[in-house]
């Protein structure tokens, strides 16, 4: 069966796109079969990963209903539905389209069977609006990365109360795999109180890996790679192997 992960927070550099890829990543070294989907309008997966944004299919032609998702394999294996900047235009453009939050889950129930995905992992743009709202509907687990930052709890109870909407109306199914605290620094209290409050908040709900604040995470997409790629040495590859670890373990 197909586990389709949605990684969410309507807040913009939290780590949805570091942790889609390098997630995606890690679980396709334990020989998984992933696939990524680009939902963002912003098009940063799709540049993490070498590709460009202006490949010619892009998930923004699927959703409009003009093909199946493209898939692009990758030279390190894992695949990927590009996305491109006009996919933002999609959130008016499908406003009158009957089943408007559905579209993801077809495409996505529509894969051949030949091209079948232990995992599907969606990088969410930073907003809750009808792209959010289609990888929450084909979701089986949400992803909330929170950086360890001044402020990281505020929204929550907004992404809590979509969660909540979601489920009971479009997925009943849905459940929260859970919160990962990210770019954290342990030399920096306001860190550790931050992470220490996201615990007390949602105790069972938060990973036990934390993914610490790592240069390669940030030097890697640059030149198109993911972390076991550009250096699987380091502490950003240790971190994102171990939240793969807890993830496989999510029932
Ligand atoms: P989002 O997709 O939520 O907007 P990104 O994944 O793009 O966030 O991350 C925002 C920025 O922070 C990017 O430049 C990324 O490379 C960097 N970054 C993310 N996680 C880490 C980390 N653990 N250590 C260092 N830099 C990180
Ligand atoms: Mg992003």
């Amino acid at each position: 069966m197909t586990k389709v992960i949605a990684v969410l927070n309507h807040k913009g550099g939290v780590g949805k796109t570091t942790t889609t890829v390098n997630l995606a990543a890690a679980l396709q070294q334990k020989k998984k079969r992933v696939l990524a989907i680009d939902m963002d309008g912003q098009a940063n997966l799709t540049e993490s990963c070498g590709l460009s944004i202006e490949e010619e299919r892009t998930v923004y032609g699927a959703m409009k209903g003009e093909y199946p998702l493209p898939l692009v394999g990758l030279s390190g294996g894992l695949t990927i539905v590009p996305s491109c900047l006009d996919l933002s235009a999609a959130e008016s453009e499908l406003i009158n389209e009957p089943g408007r939050e559905l579209i993801l889950k077809g495409l996505i129930a529509k894969l051949p069977e030949s091209r079948k995905f232990d995992y599907v992992l969606i990088d969410c743009p930073p907003s809750l609006g009808l792209l959010t709202l289609n990888a929450l509907t084909a979701a089986d687990y949400l992803i909330i990365p929170v950086q360890a930052q001044f402020l990281a709890m505020r929204g929550m109870t907004k992404i809590m109360n979509v969660i909540a909407t979601v489920r009971e109306r479009l997925n009943p199914g849905l459940a929260i795999g859970g919160i990962v605290i990210t770019q954290f620094d342990r030399r920096k209290t306001l860190n550790k109180s931050v992470a220490e409050l996201v615990k007390d908040s949602f105790c069972d709900k938060v990973f036990k890996t934390v993914i610490r604040d790592n240069v390669a995470l940030a030097e890697a997409p640059i030149k198109g790679k993911n972390i076991f790629e550009y250096n699987k040495g380091c502490k950003g590859a240790e971190d994102y192997m171990s939240l793969a670890q807890e993830v496989l373990k999510l029932k």
